[in-house]
């Protein structure tokens, strides 16, 4: 899957997401709020210039969140997003209640919706993490101009392929046909468990 395809994913498959914001004392706020669309580099969604999220978007510019689809926890994926992101205005709202008709019935008149502006997350990391998989099955992602880092568990040279990871990790994700032994990133939980375990202080945390 491309940039497009996790976001197109969050919009069309999953829709509304519980989004993080942080307030003046430093705290998280959550709302729910719904991913109106989506570009190669972007997802747009939009508020009220009254809210307090309105506020707080405006004050830090950073936005977190993440959407489930799926009946219980063992059949759901879920998408994680955080990045940046700017007002972009009422220009864009037409085209959003278009894509969304939903939204007339919340905002019924031209007047009504002028107190509406669209927000775009323009540039961020993301996670994608499938439960129903077995192994589990996750990938990250970037878009816009972020930098791509590699993150999670990984082991090094100092390994001496004892094997002793592979008793504990939850997903027997770990492969020993060579040595050093190698995670399988698309199916680890970054549980920690392996770090734990490791006599020789070979598997690090990136
Ligand atoms: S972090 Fe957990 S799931 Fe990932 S390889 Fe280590 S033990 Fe397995
Ligand atoms: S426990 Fe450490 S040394 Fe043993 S196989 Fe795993 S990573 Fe290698």
């Amino acid at each position: 899957m491309n940039n497009r395809n996790w976001l197109e994913y969050l919009v069309k498959e999953i829709h509304t997401c519980v989004v993080a914001t942080v307030d003046d004392d430093g705290l998280p706020v959550t709302a729910a709020i719904d991913m109106m669309d989506c570009d190669e580099n972007s997802l747009y969604f939009l508020t009220a210039k009254g809210k307090g999220f309105f506020d707080r978007l405006k004050k830090q510019g950073y936005i977190a969140l993440t959407g489930i689809k799926g009946e219980s926890t063992m059949t759901s994926v879920a998408v994680s997003v955080r990045g940046k992101v700017r007002e972009i205005g009422y220009d864009l709202i037409p085209k959003l209640f278009d894509k969304n008709p939903y939204m007339k019935e919340i905002y019924p008149t031209e007047e009504s919706r002028k107190a509406l502006t669209a927000f775009q997350i323009y540039e961020g990391r993301g996670e994608w993490f499938d439960l129903s998989k077995k192994p589990i099955e996750r990938a990250s992602f970037t878009f816009g101009e972020a930098e791509r880092k590699e993150e999670g568990y990984f082991i090094t040279d100092a390994c001496i392929g004892c094997e002793t990871c592979g008793s504990v990790c939850p997903q027997s994700c770990i492969d020993f046909s060579n040595i050093p032994a190698v995670i399988g990133q698309d199916h680890c939980l970054r549980c920690g468990n392996c770090a734990e375990v490791c006599p020789v202080g070979a598997v690090e945390r990136r």
